[in-house]
C-alpha cells in the first residue's frame, strides 16, 4: 500500500520518533506549527479519525499515547490541543488516521 505514514512506521521514510509502543508511533511533524507539535498514529492503517472510531482499542491506544506525549514534551500543565483534520475540507492531506499533538504557546480558540 502506497501510504506514507505506513512507511514511517516501517522505516522506509525516516521520521524522529518520541515514542513508541505496541500499537502506536508518535514522531514530530516535519512541518511544526507550534514549538511541540507531534504526531500520534496507530500501526493499524485506518484512513481517518472516523475509521479510527469503528476500531475502539486503536483509538483508546491513541489517545493515551496523545496524553503521554503531552507530559513527555512539557505541556500537559500550560495546556495543548489534539486535533484531527478529518477530510481534505479540513485539511487533511494524510489519509492515515493521526492525532495532531500541539503545544508550547498559545492556541486561539476558534481555530483557523
Ligand atoms: O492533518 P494533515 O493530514 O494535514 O497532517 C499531515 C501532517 O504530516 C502535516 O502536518 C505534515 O507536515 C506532516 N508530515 C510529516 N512528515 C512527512 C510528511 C508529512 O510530519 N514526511
Amino acid at each position: 500500500m502506497d501510504c506514507l505514514f505506513c512507511k514511517i512506521i516501517s522505516g522506509e521514510v525516516p521520521a524522529q520518533v518520541v515514542r513508541e509502543t505496541e500499537q502506536t508511533l508518535a514522531f514530530r511533524d516535519i512541518n511544526p506549527q507550534a514549538p511541540v507539535h507531534v504526531l500520534v498514529i496507530p500501526k493499524l492503517h485506518v484512513p481517518d479519525f472516523a475509521s479510527l472510531a469503528e476500531h475502539p482499542e486503536a483509538l483508546a491506544a491513541l489517545a493515551a499515547e496523545a496524553a503521554k506525549v503531552a507530559d513527555a514534551e512539557g505541556v500537559a500543565k500550560s495546556g495543548y490541543r489534539v486535533v484531527f483534520n478529518t477530510g481534505s475540507g479540513a485539511g487533511q492531506t494524510v489519509f492515515h488516521a493521526h492525532a495532531h499533538v500541539l503545544g508550547g504557546r498559545g492556541l486561539n480558540w476558534p481555530p483557523g
